[in-house]
């Protein structure tokens, strides 16, 4: 009976993650006004990734014919790598990850993976394909072992902690009153913002995908949380395509490609270094430079760069 039931259970729970995944994308992409305007072409077949190198090719995009919010926008993210999005809020950043998990279709230009166009795959393989950590995770008003095992259903105990402890989060649930039992979610025990994209991060590296959209917190964190987020992170990204929309100044200084999207153009792009050395040679001009000097300036003074942290 077991083996009867157990695929069907599968695909039920593996839905039930594609859907996850959704709502997540919802609260990030803040999609809950949208209808889903994308489907699979006739015949479309599996998105098959092998090394999991990302290309936009002169993308543009727009929501509302008279504005574009993308314009003529590339760039490739070889396999492994991590392309940080840097910029003004509306500049364009949110939307670029929108479009690579494909909640709409670009207007022109291709997106490639491993040269394969995402428009002629499935969107189920595609989505099997990348892992999302949005800034606010949603949890399930369950055990924060179900929420983390949820990552991939055919984990052992055994991959559910060692995902727990790559992510920094596992001493801190053998502290919670029920260990791995205890309930999490609205109805649980509320974990803080640091907490709760720990666990999105241990879930993600369950689920184990060669390409990761990632919306980084904005809020600030103590010292020890940030050092723990920041070893999480490198933990996931290793090794995997990254594409990140960064407000952390390690993940910035880390990426081995910087994007300043602004008005929906690559306004600037090239390494920390590059940029910086570029801006001095300018007479300390460059909308990179200014960002990173006021990033500084908050980060040195405690300020609160976005919202606040420990409220779940
Ligand atoms: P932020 O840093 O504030 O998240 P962003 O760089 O991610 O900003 P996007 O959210 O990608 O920017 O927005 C780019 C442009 O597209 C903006 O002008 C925005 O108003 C517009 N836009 C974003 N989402 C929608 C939508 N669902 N419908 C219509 N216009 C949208």
């Amino acid at each position: 009976i077991n083996q009867l039931y157990g695929p069907l259970n599968w695909f039920g729970t593996y839905y039930r993650m594609i859907q996850q995944n959704f709502i997540d994308m919802e609260k990030m992409l803040s999609l809950f006004k949208e209808q889903q305007s994308v489907q699979d072409l006739p015949g479309a077949k599996d998105l098959k990734v092998t090394e999991g190198s990302v290309i936009f090719e002169n993308i543009g995009f727009s929501y509302d014919p008279r504005n574009s919010a993308l314009k003529d926008i590339s760039f490739e993210i070889p396999k492994g790598k991590t392309v940080a999005l840097v910029g003004p809020s509306g500049g364009g950043k949110s939307t670029i990850l929108r479009l690579l998990f494909r909640f709409y279709d670009v207007g022109s230009g291709r997106i490639l993976i491993d040269g394969q166009d995402i428009r002629l795959v499935k969107q189920e393989s595609l989505r099997r394909s990348i892992g999302v950590v949005p800034q606010d995770t949603v949890l399930f008003n369950e055990t924060i072992y179900y929420n983390i095992h949820y990552g991939n259903v055919n984990a052992s105990e055994e991959e559910v902690y060692k995902a727990a402890k790559a992510a920094q989060i596992h001493d801190r649930i053998l502290n919670f009153p029920d260990g791995y039992e205890t309930r999490v979610g609205e109805r649980g025990l509320r974990l803080s913002g640091g907490e709760k994209q720990r666990v999105a991060i241990a879930r993600t590296m369950l689920k184990d995908p060669p390409i990761i959209l990632l919306d980084e917190a904005t809020s600030a964190l103590d010292t020890t949380t940030e050092r723990q987020i920041q070893y999480a992170l490198s933990n996931m990204t290793k090794d995997r395509t990254t594409l990140v929309i960064a407000h952390r100044l390690s993940t910035i200084i880390n990426a081995d490609l910087i994007l300043c999207i602004k008005d929906g153009q690559v306004v600037e792009q090239g390494s920390h270094d590059e940029l910086i050395q570029k801006a001095i040679e300018n007479g300390g001009e460059g909308v990179y430079y200014e960002m990173w000097q006021k990033q500084l300036r908050d980060e040195s003074e405690g300020k609160i760069i976005g919202e606040n942290e420990g409220s779940s």
